[in-house]
């Protein structure tokens, strides 16, 4: 079953146009792939929907370390990142996020281990 995508995501304060066709490219290992400058992101279409959402999160990490100012980071980091955020999208529902303004703080946790 083909993904059911919105037209496009906000990542931080660009709108990236989601495009879900067929033959994103011609190697077997990109499914996927994310256009800073173009703002736009593909997906192969001829994928299952759970594979489509799992590519499709790995490209929102991609972006969203973008966006954070990593414009170096490497393809482990957004295929770990991406698995943990298509987990995370999956399993709540956040409009509770849309209520207030967000406000910069600097957040310093101890994570308990
Ligand atoms: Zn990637």
């Amino acid at each position: 079953m083909m993904a059911n995508f919105p037209k496009s995501i906000r990542i931080g304060s660009i709108d990236y146009d989601i495009e879900s066709k067929e033959g994103v490219s011609s190697s077997d290992a990109m499914l996927g792939f994310i256009s800073y400058g173009g703002a736009h992101i593909h997906v192969d279409s001829s994928l299952p929907r759970s594979k489509a959402n799992v590519v499709l999160a790995h490209e929102l990490a991609h972006g969203i370390l973008h966006e954070a100012g990593y414009d170096d980071h490497t393809e482990e980091q957004a295929n770990r990142i991406g698995k943990v955020l298509a987990m995370i999208l999956r399993d709540n529902d956040f409009g509770f996020m849309r209520d207030g303004d967000l406000i910069e703080v600097n957040v310093e946790e101890r994570s308990e281990i």
